[in-house]
């Protein structure tokens, strides 16, 4: 039997035209690490900005050649994975237990992290880039039936240039990175979604403990620098009292208006 033909084209993110690699939305192992939690039901339970998807649907298409892959990956994606929540544990926030908070009040912290060994902020920052720029440069199938996706204007290019190592991080964004803080950690992950556009836009996406917020625009608040894991000196990492309930909530309503689960 003879394989399907790999496709074959300009790839997305270097322009080379070479062949083109199964590229995925989130991390392949995104879904593995998911699905290894719920034996009984092995599809993941998946957010998106209109539905909640257990399914076993991965969201893939051509568009990145191998050495672009790799890019992400090593960049990456290979660190943020071996430290999120993981059945074994939840290495990111283990490290940062041992570490002293800039500031703590009230269940919220905020842990200066650019001179902490074994956490690489270059490797988060890099990471969440890569997916919010996975999202807007192509529409995904979340489903069958609904797809996904966000835009960036004329920042995607901008963040490309940087994913590419020929840019700095983009003047007009800023990314917080927020850690949870539940004891029982909220077993989804989230594509990213448009969360507001109230003077500039702001997008956002979790993986298992692990939220990144992206703010873009030219009417971003000069403090907004000040929480940015890629501009503040101090390369954040935040942990917010109310902002797990918020997002059970969130989840919660979706589910009560009867969205799509599959
Ligand atoms: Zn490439």
């Amino acid at each position: 039997m003879s394989k399907s033909p790999r496709a074959h084209g300009p790839c997305a993110l270097c322009g080379f035209d070479r062949p083109l690699c199964q590229s995925h939305l989130l991390p392949k192992a995104t879904y593995k690490s998911l699905r290894a939690r719920h034996p009984g039901n092995p599809n993941p339970v998946l957010v998106s900005q209109h539905a909640v998807v257990q399914t076993s649907w991965q969201m893939h298409a051509p568009l990145l050649c191998e050495e672009c892959e790799t890019r992400f990956r090593v960049g990456g994606e290979d660190w943020v994975l071996a430290n999120c929540w993981r059945a074994a544990g939840f290495p990111l926030r283990e490290r940062l237990a041992s570490v002293a908070p800039l500031y703590a009040k009230d269940g919220s912290a905020v842990w200066a992290c650019a001179e902490v060994p074994d956490i690489n902020m270059d490797k988060l920052c890099y990471f969440a880039a890569s997916v919010f720029w996975r999202s807007a440069v192509k529409t995904w199938r979340v489903t069958p039936t609904a797809t996904t996706s966000i835009d960036l204007g004329p920042y995607e290019d901008q963040l490309r240039n940087f994913l590419l190592a020929m840019a700095p991080f983009p003047d007009k964004m800023a990314l917080a990175i927020r850690i949870s803080n539940l004891a029982r950690l909220i077993d989804t992950a989230a594509v990213p979604v448009l969360e507001s556009k109230a003077g500039f836009h702001e997008y956002g996406f979790h993986i298992p403990g692990i939220e990144f917020r992206l703010f873009v625009g030219s009417k971003i608040p000069a403090e907004y620098s000040e929480l940015c894991a890629m501009k503040s000196d101090h390369r954040p990492l935040w942990m917010l009292k109310r902002a797990d309930i918020e997002s059970i909530k969130q989840l919660v309503d979706i589910y009560g208006r009867g969205k799509t689960l599959q």
